[in-house]
């Protein structure tokens, strides 16, 4: 939540279920908010099992293996992400923060879904009927300025109601705050310079210069005046 790029920690183990560990703290991020879960290896100093995937179940992190468990309660290990995987979606995610702000400043667009994962993310946007090569041109080109500005990206941590007020003042895209439990006092916000600001619980890069280029793929209607676009990314030289 506070580091992404932390790619190795120690941490003891506090329970062990049928598929899963459950640690006293992690690095690893759960699946959640469109960005698929990491994966990587926890190990001790004589053994090493395999995370297949990472989930959040009733508000405790699980770190997901395949087979018998050879681990046990209270042993010490460490943590090892597979950060090939999580730093492409640190890069995707950071990326479609910037398309979706850039569509919602030049064509009034909301982002009502997304989907990060290597290789190719998605997300949606509403009221958006189509997605024609010009404009298609006109948002690829547009969002790879932005990228090249090498726009340091922030984070941190606002009280739940200045959050919404502070977003809301600023015209960022606050539609689905209200709809965060109450329970939830604190967000967490990521700041792209002053182009961006929204709550996510996701992980970003530091500087957009990481991203580099965007690559605008198809896209479909997933639903009235709703369309979904794809996008890659070709990383920097
Ligand atoms: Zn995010």
């Amino acid at each position: 939540m506070k580091d992404n790029y932390i790619r190795e920690f120690d941490a003891k183990i506090v329970d062990v279920t049928e598929d899963s560990l459950i640690l006293d703290r992690t690095a690893f991020y759960p699946e959640g908010g469109g960005q698929i879960g990491d994966k990587g290896f926890i190990s001790t100093d004589s053994d090493r099992i395999e995370i297949i995937s990472t989930k959040k179940r009733e508000g405790r992190v699980h770190h997901i293996f395949e087979g018998e468990c050879i681990l046990s309660n209270d042993q010490i290990i460490k943590g090892e992400l597979d950060w090939a995987q999580r730093y492409e979606c640190m890069r995707f995610h950071t990326a479609q923060h910037i398309l979706s702000r850039y569509l919602q400043l030049h064509f009034n667009l909301e982002t009502v879904g997304n989907q990060i994962k290597c290789g190719k993310s998605r997300a949606d946007y509403y009221p958006l009927e189509s997605f024609h090569e010009e404009m298609k041109e006109k948002v690829q080109n547009g969002v790879n300025d932005i990228l090249a500005q090498k726009l340091d990206v922030g984070l941190r941590f606002m009280p739940r109601d200045e959050a919404i007020s502070y977003l809301g003042e600023k015209g960022y895209q606050v539609r689905y705050l209200e709809m965060v439990p109450k329970s939830v006092k604190e967000f967490r916000i990521i700041s792209i310079s002053d182009y961006d600001a929204a709550s996510c619980a996701g992980t970003h890069v530091a500087n957009t210069r990481e991203i580099g280029e965007i690559r605008l793929g198809k896209s479909k209607n997933v639903g009235a005046r709703k369309r979904r676009i794809y996008f890659s990314l070709i990383p920097p030289t």
